[in-house]
């Protein structure tokens, strides 16, 4: 595997742009100057002749041959090139290294290929040689590794001098084509040696001229030295040979000229072989057979040539199947780069936005990002494809497998942030939506259904969730599903709505306790209103006797309560039961209840035996037992009445009223009401929230280090004397009245 590529990679890019004009390449390009060194502006002059998006649709010419044969003027003739040509009076070498130029005669009309592209290579002066063959050796490597074509040129008196500059040449061609395709003997491609010789005097039949070189070709393939394995192998496993005469330019003017006409028409492709003995000898053949291209697309090929030349120039071992691989490597990382451009303008925007909204902590929706993904990288996979897959199989599947994931990665992170947005905006939105019902429900007055409330918002965020997802699905990529991501929403939905199932049992509550909070505003503030009457509510009472709204006043209170929370109760687990609280949840929420309920009448209590409150009613109290007979008829004071006896007797019956109203004592038992058992064992559900708003309860809490005892206590013991000896004080202004008025009665 070839690890560092030796193609020179920043030339590509150099040549691209740099005072490019067409005047500059008039004369088409020089790829390769005198001093062997390769042209980085190839690039720019294929893409200058709109060589570079033709994809295979080009093809390669080489020509070769000795020094002033006219091969530059051959070439100009037959494409309307303008290579230097030697002018006939100087005579000394032009072309220089090696020129390439596009076919300028191109066009439906002539009948030639499309995209065809000449190199015209510097020829060899057969009287020098040294520096020069070292020249000829490379540039012949060169255009075997590159051309399709190789255009031999020979004048006709040179045919069967075997000796002769180009037999060297020839065998020089044949030496590096064998050292070229011994690597990849399966896949050698076919090169078409292409003979034009010139100044045909027409007494020696072309047949005849045909005959002897591939005579003398044939000789000279049985005496070069084969690598091992290839001993055996024959000349035209490897080229295939054409054969066309010229007339002599200048003596014949326009019969050349009508020639070589006849010449470009050739130079169209061709479909099959015709020739199973692997020879053209019929002179209007095809020459661009598809097994000469050397399928290199053309935005490759100044890479590749540069890289085939760096090998060539630095006597490095030329293999082609290696070039072809890094090639690929290097076409196919550029291709990325290249289509990742248009990726780019769509995608990261979107990225950029996600970010951005992820810094201002809001959930980033991005609508139609699911079409933008989508179209991008169908995009960007097909733009891939369209130029990468001319190069290298293998490393085309890897480039695009590493390009998809690539992509991919990045589809996914906004695939994943939008779902999270989704799951993050429907969370609230479904939070909102409920507060919303539950609001417009308490304001109708009317009882809404939480649990329907809640169920119909779910279904809706889970719909909602699923279309957003759905949105941004991505065709042909197996990572693009949502069921996780679904299952974690829905368990959220869940942990919210059982937030917000707690939030409306605070509500129920409340909204019990306020109702429990006025039913015993107004029965407690009866009963305390009913000491007022001294006699009871049911008569006289017995002598002694203390009036039954007094006795059992604790026992009544008791049972109003109660049966008051027991009705309470009952509203509150029906109600809660009907948004599918738990059992624990109501459980909580009626041990909560109770014990509210005991603190709501604990408050009354101490409202009722307020100083001001309780002096009040024992006023009325004793009043009512000093001031009317037992029949309920006030009493008109006479001087013989014994005002001191009732006033005693009512006095102390309403003074021990004090001690009774200190203690809440049930009369059955004289013991304070079951309160810690009727309230019960905190419930073991309770959470710290639960507890937070709750009053301690003496005897209830133990650790709140106040004793039941203490918690029934309504009224202190100093309290107690201090009412006593103002309440006496009281009576005794009543008393001190009634004596006056039984005196003024009397002087009446
Ligand atoms: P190159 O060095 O092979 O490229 O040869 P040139 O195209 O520069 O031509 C060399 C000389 O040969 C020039 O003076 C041409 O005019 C002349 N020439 C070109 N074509 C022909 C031909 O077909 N016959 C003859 N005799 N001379 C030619
Ligand atoms: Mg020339």
């Amino acid at each position: 595997h070839p690890s560092a590529p030796s193609l020179m990679m920043n030339a590509h890019f150099a040549g691209v742009g740099q005072d490019a004009s067409r005047e500059e390449y008039e004369h088409g390009i020089q790829v390769i100057d005198e001093d062997k060194l390769f042209n980085t502006n190839l690039a720019t002059y294929l893409s200058l002749e709109k060589i570079t998006p033709a994809g295979f649709n080009y093809h390669l010419i080489s020509v070769f041959g000795s020094q002033s044969t006219g091969k530059s003027t051959l070439l100009n003739y037959l494409f309307g090139t303008q290579f230097g040509v030697m002018s006939e009076q100087e005579r000394r070498q032009t072309t220089k290294g090696i020129w390439m130029s596009k076919n300028k005669r191109e066009g439906a009309d002539r009948g030639m290929a499309d995209n065809i592209l000449v190199m015209d290579v510097e020829g060899t002066d057969g009287r020098e040689r040294g520096e020069d063959q070292d020249f000829e050796r490379k540039s012949a490597l060169f255009a075997l590794a590159t051309s399709e074509v190789l255009i031999v040129n020979i004048w006709e008196h040179q045919v069967g001098l075997y000796q002769g500059a180009n037999m060297g040449l020839l065998k020089t061609v044949f030496e590096v084509n064998l050292q070229l395709f011994v690597k990849d003997n399966k896949n050698t491609p076919r090169s078409l040696l292409f003979f034009v010789i010139r100044d045909h005097l027409g007494t020696t039949p072309l047949a005849n001229l045909q005959n002897t070189l591939i005579a003398d070709l044939s000789k000279l393939w049985s005496t070069i030295s084969k690598p091992k394995g290839l001993e055996q192998s024959r000349i035209d496993d490897y080229f295939d040979f054409a054969f066309v005469a010229l007339p002599h330019k200048i003596l014949q003017p326009e019969k050349f000229q009508q020639e070589v006409e006849k010449l470009g028409t050739r130079f169209r492709e061709g479909y099959s072989d015709p020739r199973k003995s692997g020879l053209i000898d019929e002179s209007s053949l095809p020459i661009f057979l598809p097994q000469y291209h050397r399928r290199i697309p053309a935005d490759g090929f100044s890479v590749y040539a540069e890289g085939v030349w760096d090998q060539i120039v630095n006597n490095k071992d030329l293999d082609l199947p290696t070039q072809q691989e890094l090639l690929a490597q290097f076409r196919c990382d550029e291709i990325s780069r290249e289509v990742l451009i248009a990726f780019d303008e769509n995608i990261t925007p979107l990225e950029d936005k996600q970010a951005e909204d992820a810094r201002a902590g809001k959930p980033s929706v991005i609508p139609n990002l699911g079409a933008v993904m989508n179209a991008a990288r169908f995009q960007i996979l097909k733009d891939f494809e369209t130029n990468a897959s001319r190069y290298h199989k293998g490393v085309y599947t890897r480039k695009s497998a590493e390009l998809a994931s690539k992509v991919d990665s990045r589809l996914k992170a906004l695939f994943q942030k939008q779902l999270s947005a989704a799951h993050k905006s429907g969370v609230e939105n479904f939070s909102n939506a409920v507060a919303g019902a539950v609001k417009s429900g308490q304001k109708k007055g009317a009882s809404y259904d939480f649990a329907q409330i809640v169920e119909s918002e779910k279904k809706k965020a889970l719909e909602k969730f699923a279309a957003d997802a759905q949105a941004v699905v991505i065709e042909g990529a197996a990572w693009s599903t949502y069921q996780q991501e679904t299952d974690l929403y829905k368990k959220e939905l869940d942990v919210v709505s059982g937030r917000l199932r707690k939030d409306e049992m605070r509500r129920l509550a409340t909204r019990v306790e306020r109702w429990v909070r006025s039913r015993l505003d107004e029965s407690i503030g009866l009963e305390f209103n009913k000491l007022g009457s001294g006699r009871g509510g049911s008569g006289a009472p017995e002598h002694g006797e203390r009036p039954a709204s007094e006795k059992d006043l604790w026992d009544r209170l008791w049972a109003i309560f109660t049966e008051t929370v027991q009705d309470a109760e009952r509203r509150f687990t029906d109600r809660a039961r009907s948004f599918d609280a738990s059992p624990e949840e109501v459980e909580v929420g009626l041990w909560r209840l109770r014990r509210k309920s005991w603190s709501v009448l604990r408050v009354k209590i101490d409202e009722e035996v307020m100083e001001g409150n309780i002096l009040l009613k024992l006023r009325e109290n004793f009043e009512d037992k000093f001031r009317y007979d037992d029949l309920g008829v006030p009493r008109i004071w006479r001087p013989t009445d014994d005002i001191e006896g009732l006033y005693t007797k009512a006095r102390e019956s309403t003074i021990t009223l004090i001690p009774l109203l200190s203690r809440f004592r049930l009369s059955k038992t004289s013991a304070p009401p079951p309160l810690d058992a009727w309230i019960g064992d905190a419930p073991a559900s309770v959470s710290p929230a639960d507890e937070e708003d709750l009053t301690p309860i003496g005897g209830v809490d133990d650790d709140e280090g106040k004793s039941l005892e203490e918690e029934m206590t309504t009224i202190s013991d100093a309290k107690q004397a201090d009412l006593l000896v103002r309440f006496k004080k009281t009576a005794d202004g009543v008393y001190v009245e009634a004596k006056r008025s039984a005196i003024g009665g009397m002087t009446q």
